[in-house]
């Protein structure tokens, strides 16, 4: 992506849209947004970027934002979704008040509305199938056929409405349609179904209906039964504007909400659509709606992704009309910068190999000092223990070093982060595979970190968890859940999106609460996972590793 995202964008078109509105006092000066899910799967990062719009807009005009279920298809929906968005929005720091709303608390209104659209000639019970309304309703360059159901008497439409209402048909046998025009360039207004028969319970209406509206025919009307002056949605419904328009100057009921589009968003190495998403989870390829790895609001938040991070990402992005697809990079990018100064700098040994500092006496232990995030000097310093036995990274020894290897090798000196100078001066193997599994060095006591008055120059700074005091930890390592896409729009699954290590901690993590976030120096930040509550071992997922591919492709 060319355009700088790290700078925020100022305004945008909604934005001009509603100062203008604004200026010419339409809706009494009012602004009245909703954030509509269908409760039919859990949110996404492109739900928050809708989130923080409508809640956003609402707060800098002094307005007001609805929270609304579109609940008006019984079969994809459930108790657990409606839940879960309540959760959700409240999580990214958004409030509702007392606007909590369904679209299935306005059956009774919107099936009167249709009566009356029936009564006015506007719409008719149509007696065509699923597959006859479809073959008969003309292509892009064709016009549309007129349904011979199309003129039946008023009366007659009214009758079998109300029966359909009843329960006396069957599931499909008859729809209500919008009586529009049937050669309309645009294919939603070609007598559009406004009603269809269902008889599947509904999450809250149960089996009280079987009548159910269509989405194109609910939502103007909830949108205008809550005052709602500014309906913002995603780009794919522009085409539906029209109807949506209709359905509300048909009867010329008033208000009339202006529904405005903007693109959607997308991201890079993911998929973002409930249907794929349920999918993803139905089959196991990841743990559940909240696994690390999903794009949900639920993921990202036990991924340790914080409510600051994402509103800050959903600005920047900022508000577009046409669709693009926004880099991943750059939301990992989002919640480093957030937790760049927040979250405390210690120490974790992912991968442990053993040192034994042969000089350093038996019971011995240095009281250090570490300092919490050398960014921020509020956040202090805590005491860290030094001992005879640490552990570093298997990664930061090699037997054959290469030029500007900085780190461990035989005869070669380092230093211990806060610690002291250490050089390396035996290797124990495994007899049997060769395999390092102890590294005898001796420590200089006048390199102390503060102190040092050796004068001794050492370019590599390593990490490290003394072995009597540091605690055991799961840490999990995640990539993208699907690969770069290729060329042909193909998208695969990371075969390698977890990674489980067992890994040696500092002891100030012990009583770490789940959702804390740390840094863990050199390896990225990482966040409590609430698995550490079943178990002893304290379970860790890492958010997101130091290395910031955002910021260099922006150099580049
Ligand atoms: P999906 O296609 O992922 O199932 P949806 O549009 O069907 O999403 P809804 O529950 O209908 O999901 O969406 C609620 C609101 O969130 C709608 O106004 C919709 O336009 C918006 N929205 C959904 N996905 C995105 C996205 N990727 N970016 C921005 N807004 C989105
Ligand atoms: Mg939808």
């Amino acid at each position: 992506m060319s355009n700088d995202l790290t700078k925020p964008a100022p305004s945008h078109f909604i934005k001009n849209i509603i100062n203008e509105d604004l200026k010419n006092n339409k809706n009494d000066g009012r602004v009245h947004t909703r954030f509509p899910p269908e409760p039919n799967g859990y949110l996404h990062i492109g739900h928050a970027k809708s989130i923080c719009l409508n809640f956003g807009l609402a707060a800098e005009y002094s307005g007001l934002c609805n929270l609304r279920y579109d609940d008006t298809n019984p079969i994809k929906e459930d108790v657990e979704y409606v839940d879960s968005i309540q959760e959700d929005v409240r999580w990214l720091g958004f409030d509702w008040d007392d606007r909590l709303f369904y679209a299935s608390d306005y059956f009774q209104r919107m099936y009167d509305y249709a009566e009356d659209l029936i009564k006015a000639g506007k719409a008719y019970v149509c007696d065509l199938n699923a597959e006859e309304i479809r073959r008969t309703r003309g292509t892009l360059t064709e016009p549309g056929k007129e349904s011979p159901y199309r003129n039946r008497p008023v009366e007659e439409s009214l009758d079998l409405f109300r029966r359909m209402k009843a329960g006396e048909f069957e599931e499909g046998e008859r729809v209500l349609r919008a009586k529009i025009d049937m050669s309309s360039p645009n294919m939603n207004m070609r007598d559009p179904v406004l009603y269809r028969i269902s008889y599947a319970a509904h999450h809250r209406t149960g089996t009280e209906w079987c009548l159910y509206p269509m989405y194109d025919y609910a939502h103007p009307l909830s949108d205008a039964y809550e005052g709602i002056t500014h309906s913002v949605c995603t780009l794919e419904f522009e085409d539906h504007r029209p109807l949506y328009d209709w359905t509300l100057d048909a009867l010329n009921y008033q208000p009339h909400p202006q529904q405005i589009e903007f693109a959607r968003l997308n991201l890079t190495n993911t998929v973002m659509s409930k249907r794929l998403l349920r999918e993803l989870v139905e089959t196991e390829v990841v743990d559940g709606w909240d696994d690390p790895r999903m794009p949900t609001i639920s993921g990202l938040r036990r991924r340790g992704y914080t409510p600051e991070a994402i509103r800050d990402f959903c600005d920047r992005i900022g508000v577009a009309k046409s669709n693009s697809v926004v880099d991943i990079a750059f939301l990992e990018y989002c919640i480093r910068e957030d937790l760049k100064m927040k979250a405390p700098r210690v120490m974790g040994v992912l991968n442990p190999l053993k040192v034994v500092i042969t000089n350093y006496p038996e019971e011995g232990i240095a009281e250090l000092s570490a300092e919490n995030n050398p960014e921020n000097p509020e956040m202090g310093v805590r005491p860290l223990q030094f001992s005879r036995e640490i552990y570093i990274e298997q990664e930061d020894y090699m037997d054959n070093p290469p030029k500007k290897y900085f780190r461990l090798s035989p005869g070669k000196e380092v230093r211990l982060k806060y610690a002291y100078i250490i050089q390396c001066n035996d290797v124990i193997r495994d007899d049997k595979t060769g395999e390092v599994i102890e590294l005898h060095c001796t420590y200089d006591p006048n390199t102390r970190s503060g102190e040092d008055t050796s004068g001794k120059k050492v370019k590599g700074t390593l990490h490290w968890v003394s072995a009597e005091h540091g605690i055991p930890a799961e840490v999990r390592l995640y990539d993208h859940l699907y690969l770069e896409e290729e060329d042909s729009g193909e998208q695969t699954l990371n075969p390698d999106s977890r990674i489980i290590m067992n890994a040696i901690v500092e002891p100030c993590l012990q009583s770490s609460a789940v959702g804390n976030k740390y840094q863990f120096m050199r390896h990225g930040y990482f966040s409590v996972d609430p698995d550490t509550q079943q178990g002893d071992k304290i379970v860790f997922n890492r958010i997101v590793s130091l290395r910031d591919t955002w910021a260099k492709m922006q150099k580049k």
